[in-house]
């Protein structure tokens, strides 16, 4: 299963947070990658905490036939055409397209790490990814996504919108 984070907290190109995200399937779909599942919206506290605004999540699973590096070339000039500017490490945005897994391959490279090394501590990857793939392990942990979300850092407020 090839799966997706997307986030936005800043309005952009494609209208407000929500409206990108909704906009995604049909971006995404332009690049040759087609959803297969879309989960809800999330509303969920920036992580690290700070004053900027709250961030709309959602987790997508996918099919193309890109590879795992093409695939991040494609979402990286989706998130360039949502008017994304690239500044400090956490700085808000427009939109932000991470691969999460792609068919449980297990990379390390400077430019790539699959599966994506923070799916266990953050929320607002796990609370979406449980609508659309309550099954899927971590291929290095081990763990299935209800365990991730018991083992998980407290503290981070999330909320379905
Ligand atoms: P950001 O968009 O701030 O989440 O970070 C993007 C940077 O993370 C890019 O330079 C990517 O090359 C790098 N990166 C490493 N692994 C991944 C991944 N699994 N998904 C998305 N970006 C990744």
């Amino acid at each position: 299963m090839i799966l997706i984070g997307l986030g936005a907290n800043l309005d952009g190109v494609y209208g407000t947070p929500d409206q990108c995200l909704q906009e995604c399937s049909n971006l995404l779909a332009g690049a040759g990658i087609n959803v297969i599942k879309l989960s809800s919206i999330w509303r969920s506290a920036p992580v690290p905490i700070s004053d900027q605004p709250w961030y709309k999540n959602a987790v997508c699973s996918v099919e193309t036939d890109l590879n795992p590096h093409e695939l991040l070339s494609a979402l990286a000039n989706i998130e360039d055409e949502a008017g994304r500017t690239r500044e400090e490490l956490n700085a808000a945005r427009t939109l932000d397209l991470d691969i999460l897994s792609y068919n449980d391959k297990i990379i390390n490279e400077a430019q790539l790490t699959l599966p994506h090394p923070e799916i266990h501590n953050r929320s607002f990857v796990l609370y979406p990814l449980r609508e659309i793939a309550p099954n899927w392990v971590h291929p290095i942990l081990g763990k299935s996504v209800d365990e991730m979300i018991a083992k998980m850092p407290k503290g981070q407020e999330i909320e379905r919108c």
